[in-house]
């Protein structure tokens, strides 16, 4: 038996299981495959459970602490310190009476919840139940592995994901001895092997990648050939999904994978970033076989929204994969994550091909900010993707974040003076400090970066044991030094900006439609105003991103004229600067007058609102 448990996402079926499903088979096991993320959101219903998966609580770790008391007796179920210590010192938009009251009901309700999942199982039909963390799954696994492993002593229980990477595989070992081995790593040929040697009742000692009991550490897992992997069965997860009242309210995606690794983190890894955990090298499918993947998901469970699972897109399927769906009758809408530099004709084939939404990486739009993380753009280039998304109709997924070791407050500075001129484009969903994660250069570094780094505080409220164990089962780390202590003061103005421009995205409106600019921006004179013929030709050259003496050159102006008109573009906030280069802020016409949101774009395609509004 294979389990996801709370708090994935009801949209979509978890893609571990999807490839471990075959691949048990494959070994000769019958295998089956239980949702019971999707039983918890019944019971506790939609709205709870979307409040409690809401990103400001999220963040805070909450989920793993509604479980915390259920999966380890040592805590006190009914201690309220996670609120003071972590809630209201860390995420004070998650500290509200209606959020603290789900919270309080929720973690009261999680051992009930936890025998109800036993109960509704004959356990003794399985050999191996097999569970996958990630998405604040951990506590609630443990929980009812310590369950399972209570009633049925021979049963071997298994977790994996990313939840288990490394370290905090081998110290999910050590503390919880209702676990029998911890996948490491990928999981795919380990899982396999454990599955062989089951029945047999054979030890599972020595497979690469897998941690058991009273044993030396393993060798690192075998790496997966993503080419090779039989295609997901997601089958469970859509015949759960269809039978629960409750997911409903969340409409099904199916989970589509490309590649694993990153090839810019590969060369340039991102100081913050602990994606891609002990496995950075970039491994992508040839782009026929992801088509017909793709386009069988899709077929055989009649959905048209597809998450896809990379960490970042691989730059040659602009010449194949991509021109392909473009042409295909698929008329899908595809998230898809990728690096934010993207040229203009690569964002209008992601439009054509269905890349609707896209998380971009783009993090902040100060280029002295992105050389410190290593991000390879500049903040001209992350305002361009802005821009260019959305005159395609691409939602852009995006964080800003603040926090970098070796910033000082004129970066912050800079980027307060141009956002309010941004706030026809897409929004970031939040301000927040960067954090060291597990396997970034941050974390394995951080004498070099001038930081000491702290375990979440929220790690003393889900985890017992002592600090050293709480420490070596987290991800997610705070950086500290007496430069980044200062960070509220120098930040605040910037903070204000931002949330200015997500209160006032909604009302507002640049674009420029024969030579007349029409400004409609939250905070601007209202304004629709016919440009003189040296502004309107500068408009209309810099639609992307062109150096300034490339425009001197073609437009052949006085060089002091087009100074001028540049000047007087930049003051109303119509034409941005960087290094030598300018672009244009309106958006052109025929097409979006600001950043369309998720449900504008499904329209603007002819496609039903399938997926809730993200
Ligand atoms: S942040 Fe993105 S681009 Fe950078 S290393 Fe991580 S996955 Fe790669």
């Amino acid at each position: 038996m294979l389990v996801s448990m709370p708090f994935s996402s009801p949209h979509y079926p978890n893609l571990a299981l999807g490839l471990l499903k075959p691949l048990a088979e494959q070994a000769g096991a019958v295998c089956d495959v239980r949702y019971f993320s999707l039983d918890y959101l019944d019971a506790l219903g939609a709205d709870p459970y979307a409040s409690l998966t809401e990103p400001s609580i999220y963040m805070a770790q909450a989920g793993e602490w509604v479980f915390a008391a259920a999966a380890d007796s040592r805590l006190d179920p009914d201690s309220a310190g996670f609120f003071t210590d972590v809630l209201l010192r860390d995420h004070p938009d998650a500290y509200r009476p209606v959020l603290l009251l789900a919270l309080i009901a929720a973690r009261q309700g999680a051992a009930d919840f936890i025998e109800r999942c036993l109960d509704s199982v004959d356990w003794g039909r399985y050999a191996l139940v097999g569970f996958t963390t990630s998405f604040q799954q951990t506590m609630a696994s443990l929980a009812l592995a310590r369950g399972i492993k209570g009633r049925h002593p021979s049963i071997t229980i298994v977790l994996g994901g990313a939840n288990c990477q490394d370290a905090m595989g081998l110290e999910l070992l050590a503390q919880y001895p209702f676990i029998d081995a911890v996948c490491l790593g990928e999981g795919e040929h380990a899982f396999a092997e454990i599955v062989r040697r089951t029945p047999a009742d054979t030890a599972l000692d020595g497979i690469p990648g897998v941690a058991t009991r009273g044993q030396p550490a393993p060798a690192a897992a075998d790496r997966t050939d993503v080419e090779v992997l039989p295609y997901p069965d997601f089958a469970a997860f859509f015949a759960q999904h269809a039978a629960s009242p409750a997911a409903a309210a969340f409409p099904p995606a199916v989970v589509f994978e490309t590649a694993r690794g990153c090839w810019w983190g590969a060369k340039h890894h991102c100081t913050f970033c602990g994606l891609n955990g002990t496995s950075m090298a970039f491994r992508s499918k040839s782009q026929d076989r992801a088509y017909d993947e793709l386009a069988y998901l899709v077929t055989r469970h009649g959905v048209a929204d597809v998450a896809n699972a990379d960490n970042i897109l691989d730059m040659a399927y602009f010449q194949k994969f991509l021109p392909r769906l473009a042409a295909s009758p698929l008329n899908l809408l595809i998230y898809y994550e990728a690096k934010a530099n993207l040229r203009p004709e690569q964002i209008d084939i992601l439009a054509r091909a269905g890349v609707r939404k896209i998380q971009a990486g783009i993090e902040t739009l100060d280029t002295t900010l992105l050389k410190l993380m290593r991000k390879g753009s500049t903040g001209l280039q992350n305002v361009q993707t802005l821009k260019l998304a959305a005159e395609a109709g691409i939602y852009i997924e995006w964080l800003a974040l603040c926090g970098f070791p070796g910033e000082t407050a004129a970066e912050y500075d800079r980027i307060a003076a141009i956002l309010p001129a941004l706030r026809h484009r897409q929004p970031p969903a939040a301000f927040l400090r960067a954090r060291a994660d597990r396997f970034s250069p941050y974390f394995d570094r951080p004498a070099e970066f001038g930081v000491t780094l702290e375990p979440l505080p929220a790690y003393r409220h889900i985890y017992g044991g002592d600090a050293d164990a709480q420490a070596r089962l987290g991800y997610h780390f705070a950086m500290r030094s007496p430069a980044l202590d200062e960070i509220s003061t120098y930040t605040a103005d910037t903070a204000r900006e931002y949330v200015h421009w997500r209160d006032h995205q909604a009302v507002s409106a640049l674009w420029f439609e024969q030579d007349t600019v029409h400004d409609r921006r939250w905070g601007w004179e209202a304004a629709d105003e016919a440009l003189a013929p040296a502004a309107a030709a500068l408009l209309n050259m810099a639609w992307h991103i062109v150096p300034w003496v490339q425009v001197v050159h073609d437009l052949g102006e006085h060089h002091h004229a087009l100074e001028q008109a540049a000047a007087e573009l930049e003051r109303r906030g119509w034409l941005l600067r960087e290094g030598g280069q300018v672009l244009a802020l309106p958006l052109r016409q025929p097409g979006f007058c600001a950043a369309p949101g998720i449900t504008e774009i499904r329209e603007a395609i002819g496609r039903p609102l399938t997926l809730a509004a993200e």
